[in-house]
């Protein structure tokens, strides 16, 4: 489940101890990041009152990347890292003397804010569009794509293959076909479910090609049914998303789906 609640500055402020550290050995190769405002407030309930404010939602799978200003990344590392020493120390697992968790920490909270889930952190990657010139309105199929997500139950990692159908009109705006690869791992790389996210997909991409369809395929492993819970190594999660043209024209539909290459 998404955190509805940011931690209470109780929890905060109780690995402040450990911030030292981590903080003045990144200092040595990164100046003044802010982490926290003057006041003592941690950066992440700074954040939160921005969005607050403008009255926007901030679940797992939203980006907040306008709410968050220049430089401000390396002080939520920081603060991330700060409780995530806290969870090792609550797991009862020795950080000092055990040298392989040592900056544990640290590489998790960089993990999440910089790679895995660093599309609820960064813009959207910018799209040039071109104009359909050769006025095509056959069908387009990209794929398979790569996903790396991870379900918001759990965060467990989702590791697993898109395919994008387009029938696109003659005033389209075409996109280059590199951009549905960082379009599609800019939704997925957020805390999430597998069904909201081809749809935010699906909704984007009929944004911005305004075409007549628009098909997306998912197929996903999810390591929350094959690492825990049920443990079943082969559940696999498929679901697809149809829109204009192919929910209307079966054929269309059966002519994308027959092409996908799934092996
Ligand atoms: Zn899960």
């Amino acid at each position: 489940m998404p955190t509805k609640k940011t931690p209470t500055k109780t929890v905060a402020k109780a690995p402040a101890k450990k911030t030292s550290s981590v903080k003045s050995a990144k200092n040595a190769t990164q100046k003044s990041t802010p982490k926290k405002s003057d006041a003592g407030t941690p950066l992440s309930v700074v954040i939160r009152r921005r969005i607050e404010a403008q009255k926007a939602r901030f679940h797992a799978n939203d980006n907040i990347s306008k709410f968050i200003q220049p430089g401000e990344l390396e002080g939520l590392v920081d603060e991330v890292a700060e409780k995530m020493q806290a969870v090792l120390e609550s797991l009862v697992i020795d950080t000092e003397s055990d040298h392989n968790t040592k900056n544990t920490s640290q590489r998790v909270a960089k993990m999440f804010i910089k790679e895995v889930f660093n599309g609820r952190y960064v813009e959207q990657p910018t799209l040039t569009k071109f104009p359909n010139v050769s006025r095509l309105n056959e069908l387009m199929i990209i794929g398979p794509i790569t996903v790396r997500s991870a379900c918001s139950h759990h965060l467990c990692p989702i590791m697993g293959r898109i395919w994008i159908g387009v029938l696109p009109s003659k005033e389209s705006a075409l996109i280059g076909l590199s951009k549905y690869s960082r379009l599609t791992e800019w939704v997925m790389c957020r805390p999430q479910i597998q069904e909201e996210a081809v749809v935010e997909l699906a909704d984007m991409l009929e944004k911005k090609i305004k075409p007549i369809g628009v098909a997306i395929v998912m197929d996903a492993d999810h390591f929350c049914m094959q690492w825990r819970g049920v443990k079943d190594r082969d559940s696999k999660m498929v679901n697809s998303v149809m829109r204009g043209a192919f929910l209307k024209d079966s054929n269309l539909r059966r002519e994308f789906l027959s092409l996908l290459d799934k092996r």
